[in-house]
């Protein structure tokens, strides 16, 4: 397994800003200079261990302070099961969530609160809402593929949270997900109107043309929303620089860290085309 990791890691690499801190901020600064923003996150979900939870939180601290102290155009993007969200305390990752905003909100920069399985939908939803009480620069991806999603949208609208929409990753138990990719598709699209009508400051996140496009068309009709497009590294880079050509915000998400073989797994799944990455770099 160790070498087959290690070849994997080959075509990993194009979705993966490296396995620390360090090489991170190097591509993050790449991304700067390319014209992006970048978003950072420190690969890991479902930790059990308190320990490993605070290593977790403490490597985020780290990160936040080093983009504040680069001058990098980035910020953070967190999973809450990362500190311990459905096995601990939820006061003890509301906690911790809560020093890594004060900080961002000191440093001028968002955190972004990833959204996970659909056993933690709720709570990192009241999570967030704790934290939005007394912070405006924190956001919450909302997935278009839960049916639930459309009501959490307007409840967030409802209280001026910030969302990146997303299509959603994880797999579902049945009846909780649309089940097409055109019904998600359909409801990314609507979902995103809402955003476009009552929203300010969110993401568009998708390598979807055509909510893309629809983006840039409703943008051109409400040209005062504030919005960026997020994309994930290594995927649509070249329509990440045409959009920052044309003037939008474009954002790259980037994740290190040494736990990216689950990260490239969903990716490669998401898009099989992407086997003969891994079987060229093999
Ligand atoms: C910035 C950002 C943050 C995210 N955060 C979360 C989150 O918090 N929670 C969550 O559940 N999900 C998250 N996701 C993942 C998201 O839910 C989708 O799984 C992922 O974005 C693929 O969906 P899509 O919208 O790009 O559309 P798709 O319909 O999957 O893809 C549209 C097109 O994009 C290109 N494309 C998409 N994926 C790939 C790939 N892997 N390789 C090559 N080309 C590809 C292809 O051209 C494809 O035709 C995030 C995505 C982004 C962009």
């Amino acid at each position: 397994m160790g070498i087959l990791q290690d070849l994997t890691y080959g075509a990993a690499k194009r979705w993966i800003a490296g396995k620390d801190m360090e090489t991170a901020l190097a591509k993050a600064k790449e991304a700067n200079a390319k014209g992006l923003g970048t978003i950072l996150n420190y690969l890991g979900e479902d930790v059990t261990d308190p320990a490993v939870a605070e290593s977790h939180f403490e490597e985020y601290v780290k990160l936040q302070r080093a983009i504040g102290s680069s001058g990098i155009d980035g910020c953070v993007s967190v999973k809450l099961t990362q500190f311990g969200l459905g096995v601990l305390d939820d006061a003890v990752v509301l906690e911790k969530a809560r020093q890594l905003v004060e900080e961002a909100q000191g440093m001028g920069r968002m955190l972004w609160i990833d959204m996970e399985g659909s056993s933690v939908t709720t709570r990192t939803l009241q999570i967030h809402s704790k934290l939005l009480e007394g912070h405006k620069n924190v956001g919450v991806a909302l997935q278009a593929y839960l049916r639930r999603s459309e009501d959490d949208l307007k409840a967030l609208m409802d209280v001026g949270g910030k969302v990146r929409l997303v299509k959603g990753a994880y797999r579902e138990p049945p009846g909780v997900t649309f089940r097409s990719r055109e019904e998600v598709t359909e409801n990314y699209l609507k979902l995103m109107r809402v955003l476009f009508e009552r929203g300010q400051g969110f993401a568009v996140g998708t390598h979807d043309s055509r909510p893309i496009e629809e983006a840039v068309r409703l943008h051109e009709s409400s040209p005062n929303t504030k919005f960026e497009f997020e994309m994930l590294r290594g995927i649509r880079d070249d329509l990440k620089l045409k959009l920052a050509g044309a003037g939008h915000r474009v954002v790259d998400y980037m994740p290190y860290g040494e736990e990216w073989y689950p990260y490239s797994v969903r990716r490669i799944k998401e898009h099989p085309s992407n086997i003969w990455l891994l079987l060229r770099s093999l």
